[in-house]
């Protein structure tokens, strides 16, 4: 069987695609019209970040399985392929350390200046250290996890490391298990206006789109860190943008945007208050081996050994 590799990922996937006999091979021309030829005759589809709509899609006559590496796919149209019986998988249990730990980082960086205390030492200035802006703690911090599944669970034991007081806002899970996690349930605006940090962990859909807008920075405080590790489009960029340049809130971290990559000239490029990353919360080299094994294994044992996928991976199962 063929399976085609939308993007690069780590040796380790393709090796165990190719020990269990699957023709592989790597797509690098994502130019729709190539894309149409290529997959084609594909039984299995190993995809990153590109988007495969119907259009694409409809060509695709021997398609089984897709294999998200990574645990998002607000880039398939998954009513299509819940009305071709064609399967969704993701790695569910790859992602959530590499980027809880890249929330952490986002909330120390934006409170410790970081950068300012290096540059002020290396350029022989370390008497001027109290002239620094004031740095800030974790410690006895209220933080709000928005959105608690897989990773918002991860962030919150991070939080609970650092002795934080963690509130969650996820209406689809009951207060009970919420506490069993050591978190106080909170109702959204509640949880926006207390927070001194907030984190989001959403997926990307029409509920969630423009979820963090104008009226919702106008409910958090001034000392407030917002982390967006989840999808652009979940943050209003522009709202955003005004709300850190009149510093109604103190910083915010995004590794996601509205379009990816961002316009070369975003406003967020201006603004000292925010630390950007490329999309990179899950691209530890750890993570990158798990969700390239991870997304080979979903397609190996969809396709030849049904008993070992761990199901919890098929997001359309009720579909098949
Ligand atoms: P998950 O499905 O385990 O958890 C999502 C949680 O959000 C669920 O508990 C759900 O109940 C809750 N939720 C859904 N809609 C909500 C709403 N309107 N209000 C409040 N809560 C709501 O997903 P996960 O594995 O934790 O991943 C979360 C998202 O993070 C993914 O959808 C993906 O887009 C993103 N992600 C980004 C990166 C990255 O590299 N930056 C990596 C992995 C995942």
């Amino acid at each position: 069987m063929k399976i085609a590799i939308l993007g690069t990922v780590h040796p380790k996937g393709l090796e165990f695609l190719k020990n269990n006999e699957f023709e592989v091979f790597e797509v690098d021309n994502f130019e729709i019209q190539s894309l149409k030829e290529s997959l084609k005759n594909v039984d299995g589809i190993l995809l990153r970040t590109s988007k495969l709509d119907q259009d694409i899609l409809q060509h695709c006559d021997n398609l089984k399985i897709i294999s998200r590496h990574g645990v998002g796919y607000d880039n398939v149209d998954l009513d299509f392929l819940n009305k071709n019986k064609i399967a969704l998988g993701i790695t569910s249990t790859s992602n959530a350390a590499s980027v809880s730990e890249h929330v952490m980082s986002f909330f120390i960086y934006l409170t410790k200046n970081l950068s300012l205390s290096d540059s002020l030492v290396k350029e022989g200035n370390f008497d001027k250290r109290s002239q620094l802006p004031d740095i800030f703690e974790l410690y006895k911090k209220k933080v709000l996890i928005i959105g608690f599944g897989r990773i918002g669970k991860e962030v919150a034991k991070r939080c609970l490391g650092f002795d934080m007081e963690v509130y969650v806002y996820d209406p689809f899970l009951d207060s009970d298990s919420i506490k069993k996690n050591k978190c106080i349930p909170i109702e959204k605006n509640e949880g926006l206006a207390l927070a001194d940090f907030i984190t989001i962990h959403l997926p990307l859909n029409e509920n969630t789109t423009n979820f963090i807008s104008e009226v919702d920075l106008k409910l958090m405080k001034k000392n407030t860190v917002l982390v967006n590790t989840s999808r652009g489009g979940i943050v209003n960029e522009d709202d955003l943008y005004q709300a850190l340049k009149a510093k109604k809130i103190r910083g915010a971290g995004m590794d996601v945007y509205t379009s990816e990559p961002p316009e070369p000239n975003h406003p967020f490029f201006k603004l000292d208050n925010i630390l950007l990353t490329p999309h990179n919360a899950a691209l530890t080299l750890e993570c990158r081996e798990r969700m390239s094994l991870e997304a080979s294994q979903n397609i190996v044992y969809f396709l030849k050994n049904m008993n070992e996928l761990n199901k919890e991976n098929l997001v359309n199962k009720k579909y098949l």
